[in-house]
């Protein structure tokens, strides 16, 4: 095989490697997210009760899908149910209604996931309509995955946070590299026991690869084969 196949035969694997390696990061901090606002049951969630603050306002304002009620106020406190890699926070708020001028009461859910930081965003929002006699709340709009679990209702987001997804990304990099560098060295190893170039695979280990040329610091304590002086001489 000439050099230059190899390179570019090298160069190919170490691209597909690197890309495999990214978008295995990228949908495993995402598999991740959406497995723990699956699976994390009310049970295992902390409930705390919180003022609204600023930042919940402006959340609020930013985010409500129907501009025409005027003088969204939010009311009471935020229920905040935290798990690791998940936040769920409730609110309501009142608003009058353009129609007939009648509070109207809007609830929404807010969901956080990914480990360790969140990488995905969602919300789903419900409208109480100022009605006689009250009506049933309406689905405004939800950018999440609402689902039926025989443990209660879900809220799977799916909306990405770049800043979130980046590091979740580099963190599950990590893992997911253990599992080719666990290949590559058991492959390495395998092939010193077998007296073979750690590099390349090429039979017999002298101070330097006859085949990849690669120089071992370590080489075999053991004489090399006959043939070996033929392999290693140069053309
Ligand atoms: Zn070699």
């Amino acid at each position: 095989m000439s050099t230059t196949t190899r390179v570019r035969r090298d160069r190919l694997r170490l691209a597909v490697v690197a890309l495999w390696y990214v978008a295995g990061s990228v949908v495993g901090a995402v598999v991740l997210a959406m497995g723990i606002a699956l699976f994390a049951a009310d049970s295992m969630l902390v409930t705390r009760l919180q003022p609204t603050e600023e930042t919940d306002r402006d959340w609020w304002k930013s985010e409500v899908p129907t501009g025409d009620r005027i003088g969204w106020q939010l009311q009471g406190r935020r229920k905040t149910m935290v798990f690791p890699g998940l936040e769920i926070i409730d609110y309501k708020a009142v608003a009058y209604s353009p129609e007939t001028g009648q509070p109207e009461t809007a609830t929404a859910t807010r969901v956080d996931a990914g480990w360790p930081f969140p990488c995905l965003t969602g919300s789903s929002w419900y409208l109480m309509p100022a009605s006689s006699p009250p009506g049933s709340p309406m689905v405004l709009e939800s950018s999440a995955i609402r689902l039926e679990t025989a443990s209660g209702p879900r809220i799977i987001p799916w909306r990405p946070r770049p800043l979130g997804l980046l590091l979740d990304a580099v963190v599950m990099g990590g893992l997911v590299a253990m599992g080719p560098v666990a290949w590559l060295l058991a492959r390495q190893i395998e092939r010193r026991i077998r007296g073979r170039c750690p590099s390349c695979g090429y039979p017999g280990i002298g101070a330097r690869c006859s085949e990849c040329g690669r120089i071992h610091r370590h080489p075999d304590p053991v004489p090399d084969d006959p043939d070996q002086s033929m392999l290693t001489r140069d053309p």
